[in-house]
């Protein structure tokens, strides 16, 4: 499942954020293309992008370069830089923090998480440009589930 293979690339290529200095995760300029706003599309240069993690900043993307694009230069809310629902957790199917705790709360369980994990495997998950972090949101959906079990 190339969507969901989180193990390419991760070392040697490390860059940090101008804004708040913490490391990037790299992302595919197809994510980019897919989730900027039309206009800021055609800022993306031939270079390599990295995704900021960091909750608090207000930086998505940027590259060595220093081109950079932030929370408002994308189509879509980047569930990991909200504090206020909805919060997406998972992009291809629509799911926010909210409907996991419920659903967590409800069942016992994360049938949530199942459903995903069963989509995945199916390959019908499109992580790679729906997901503002270019990666399966599978990882994010256990830290939900998690975060109810054990709150922090
Ligand atoms: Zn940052």
């Amino acid at each position: 499942m190339e969507c969901c293979n989180s193990k390419n690339s991760h070392k040697g290529f490390a860059a940090q954020c101008n804004t708040c200095g913490k490391t990037g995760k790299p992302v595919k300029r197809e994510t980019l293309e897919h989730l900027l706003k039309e206009d800021r599309v055609s800022l993306v240069r031939d270079t390599k992008y990295y995704f900021c993690q960091t909750p608090h900043c207000d930086v998505v993307y940027f590259s060595r370069n220093s081109d950079t694009f932030y929370k408002a230069d994308l189509k879509v809310r980047v569930g990991l830089k909200e504090t206020e629902e909805p919060i997406a957790v998972c992009y291809c199917f629509g799911y926010t923090t909210k409907m996991i705790k419920e659903d967590f709360l409800k069942n016992g369980h994360s049938t949530i998480q199942k459903e995903i994990t069963n989509n995945v495997k199916q390959g019908i998950c499109r992580c790679e440009v729906t997901n503002p972090q270019g990666t399966c949101c599978l990882g994010n959906v256990v830290q939900v589930v998690k975060s109810i079990i054990t709150p922090l």
